[in-house]
């Protein structure tokens, strides 16, 4: 699609800077990558879809020109310890930037997780999706960025269903769970709660100062490390648990507990329903970098689609 250009920062090392900037109109937006050095060519703003490290947040949050969610900036700041230094919005709120709209969508990939649209001065439309767990708040357009996590059609653990029924069961038993800090162990604790438990929640710090934080009243009562009658802890502090039966929430199969699949990702099927949803002209796929994009855009491909992946960009600043 002529409108949009996607482009990506060459970096002091001569490699190529995270992900991409899209240029259209008069304006360039970078989205989950790092900073520009001061002497190179700066965007319109640093977008950051989350607060996951592989979205380059630590590095455009000191940025004046960066923009998250509220979430999102503060799920920085206490994962990193520094001041988040750019502007924030409330998901599903639109942002000016330059005097061009930025719209924001809800993915249900992490709280405060984002989308994030545009319109040329032309009408055609531009969609960037972050990591994704829940598309029906996405918006048709006619270039996607779509994100691959799980996008390889020929690897079997790209297609998986959560365990909701094994993670009640485990619950009711009265086990504790191991789960990232950020991401997972709030999915946990809001399914624990939408699931009927009331009783304290025990978790370690990191975990407990983000989930207090983020999810505030809808957490419920939460408490430090076997305080309460079960825990979520981050795996590596599952061994100082008091439970009986400890559960790693992951897909992973390479772990040392049983695992229960709970993911923050759509799976391929997933991906490909929302790929429908959008019904975009083109798509690029664009993260993570790798066989997953190159995979799903050969797929894509083959489907009729117009996609191209982030290693074929052929345009580049400094
Ligand atoms: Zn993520």
């Amino acid at each position: 699609m002529d409108c949009f250009e996607p482009i990506r920062r060459i970096n002091s090392r001569g490699g190529c800077a995270p992900h991409l900037s899209i240029r259209f109109d008069s304006h360039l937006f970078s989205i989950d990558t790092s900073r520009s050095p001061k002497s190179c060519i700066q965007p319109d703003a640093y977008l950051i879809t989350h607060a996951h490290s592989d979205h380059f947040g630590r590095s455009a949050m000191l940025s004046p020109k960066a923009i998250a969610s509220v979430e999102t900036a503060r799920a920085l700041e206490i994962r990193y310890g520094r001041r988040y230094a750019g502007r924030t919005f409330a998901v599903g709120e639109s942002i000016m930037v330059d005097g061009v709209e930025v719209r924001t969508h809800p993915t249900g990939h992490t709280i405060g997780s984002t989308a994030f649209s545009w319109k040329t001065e032309t009408g055609e439309s531009i969609l960037v999706t972050g990591d994704v767990k829940d598309y029906s708040s996405l918006p048709h357009c006619d270039f996607l960025v779509a994100e691959a996590n799980y996008g390889d059609p020929y690897d079997p653990s790209c297609v998986f269903e959560d365990d909701l029924a094994g993670f009640f069961e485990a619950l009711e038993s009265g086990a504790s769970f191991g789960a990232y800090a950020f991401g997972k162990a709030q999915r946990a604790v809001a399914l624990m709660r939408a699931m009927g438990y009331r009783d304290e929640i025990g978790m370690d710090e990191q975990s407990l100062i983000l989930t207090r934080e983020l999810m505030k009243d809808a957490a419920g009562p939460l408490t430090e490390v076997n305080g309460g009658g079960t825990n979520v802890v981050t795996p590596w502090n599952l061994s100082h648990v008091r439970s009986q039966n400890k559960y790693f929430l992951t897909g992973r199969r390479d772990t040392s507990y049983p695992t229960i699949q709970l993911s923050d990702h759509l799976d391929f099927r997933g991906l490909m329903r929302m790929i429908e949803h959008i019904s975009p002209e083109e798509v690029l796929v664009y993260h993570p970098e790798g066989k997953r994009a190159s995979m799903m855009a050969y797929h894509l491909k083959q489907c009729g689609m117009q996609t191209t992946s982030l290693d074929l960009i052929e345009k580049f600043f400094r």
